[in-house]
């Protein structure tokens, strides 16, 4: 999926009624990145979308729903996979390197002409990625005409949004952020999924702060108090979203604690 094919989306989904640009941070083919340097216990480095270096201040809006992967999307959710780089995404939600269906491969190698580490190589006409040089960059995921070149989710819920939150953390470090929540029309899964879904709780209200991590806890507590009972993390029972808020603010994303102001 290419910058071209997000804007057509985005377009499909309303996004340009409402008058704001819609620029896709990592370039034309998601190749675009710059490296954050965070030293924590997934990541030492990052690669955010390359648009990021020239914005010093970045007014987050994000509508709270919850993910089969993280238990919920919010505000974290928002800057650690939406700021990150295809490369950067794909690290995240992968334990190991792509890999190529050789059934849909027809040998054209693209793949292996634009891969930097010359991790694919040929073997009787198909391509193969070599497992042991691959550095997860996703070059060969988007330039694959007849997509071939498949990611391999993870299904290690705590460590992706381990990961996810330290992306976040690395989004922050060097920008000022202000963050607004929107817990309205709260569906069941997150926004990017291409259906159309109902809100299945009632709405909370609209959330500020400049605190990413105090912002999706005071959301989700919301949640709570409102519906008397977890309703997100009811129905993503194999995520724990509390522990990952607590990753967050152990690595210095935010604070857990929160004086919520009525307006
Ligand atoms: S680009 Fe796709 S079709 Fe071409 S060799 Fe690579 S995997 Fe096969
Ligand atoms: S993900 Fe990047 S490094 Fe790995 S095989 Fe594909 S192009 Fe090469």
């Amino acid at each position: 999926m290419h910058a071209v094919d997000h804007i057509n989306l985005a377009v499909n989904h309303g996004f340009a009624q409402v008058g704001i640009p819609i620029i896709i941070g990592d370039g034309i083919k998601g190749n675009d990145y710059i490296e954050e340097k965070i030293n924590k216990k997934h990541f030492s480095s990052c690669y955010l979308a390359s648009v990021l270096k020239d914005i010093d201040c970045l007014i987050v809006l994000s509508h709270l729903t919850g993910h089969m992967l993280t238990g919920f999307g919010a505000a974290i959710k928002n800057l650690g996979m939406g700021c990150a780089s295809r490369r950067g995404k794909l690290l995240q939600h992968c334990l190991v390197s792509p890999e190529i269906n050789k059934d849909k491969c027809t040998g054209c190698g693209l793949c292996a002409e634009n891969c930097p580490v010359d991790a694919i190589e040929a073997r009787a006409g198909k391509y193969f990625i070599l497992e042991d040089k691959c550095i997860g960059c996703a070059q060969c995921v988007s330039v694959c005409p007849y997509k071939a070149v498949k990611i391999v989710w993870s299904q290690e819920y705590d460590m992706l949004s381990e990961k996810m939150v330290e992306y976040a953390y690395a989004v922050t470090k060097e920008r000022k952020c202000f963050f607004v929540n929107f817990c309205l029309y709260i569906t069941k899964e997150c926004d990017c999924m291409n259906k159309e879904r109902s809100g299945f709780i009632s709405d909370l209200g609209v959330l500020f702060s400049a605190d990413p991590v105090s912002i999706d806890k005071a959301s989700l507590d919301l949640v709570i108090e409102r519906q008397g009972y977890d309703a997100l993390g009811q129905i993503h029972p194999k995520t724990n979203y509390l522990a990952s808020l607590q990753y967050a603010q152990t690595i210095g994303l935010g604070s857990l604690e929160y004086k919520l102001v009525e307006i």
